[in-house]
């Protein structure tokens, strides 16, 4: 079940800073507090999806699109579509993932070897 004390929802109502990259009624982008990378942005829909899993089961097919085409155009604003970038999701306790609220982490800046 969604928790909405996550530091993600806390951010997402603004109530706790970030580093805001992008934002629009149904996404919001901002920078990893610990990045791994010389880029790290941090990508999550506006609803109260605790991971991969439960995203794709609730969101509808527009949203899905709409969230990795918003992906990509920020690694295009952040310089990224030539040099390159990952995106990645932790899903769940093998997985380690921290923040209960589902995201995407877009790393890159640099070269990647050794950056999980
Ligand atoms: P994960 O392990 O996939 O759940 O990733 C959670 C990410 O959230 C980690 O990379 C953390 O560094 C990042 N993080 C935790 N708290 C904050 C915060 N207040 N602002 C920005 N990023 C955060």
């Amino acid at each position: 079940m969604y928790d909405d004390n996550n530091i993600f929802a806390k951010i997402l109502r603004k109530e706790i800073p970030c580093k805001p990259i992008y934002e629009d009624d149904k996404v919001f982008f901002f920078n990893d507090i610990k990045p791994q990378a010389k880029i790290h942005i941090l990508a999550i829909p506006k609803m109260p999806v605790t991971d991969y899993n439960d995203f794709i089961s609730k969101a509808d097919n527009e949203m899905i699109k709409y969230f990795f085409d918003k992906i990509n155009e920020v690694a295009k604003g952040q310089g990224l579509i030539n040099s390159g970038f990952r995106i990645v999701t932790n899903n769940g306790k093998d997985a380690n993932q921290e923040v209960p609220h589902f995201h995407f982490h877009i790393l890159g800046g640099e070269n990647l070897k050794g950056i999980k």
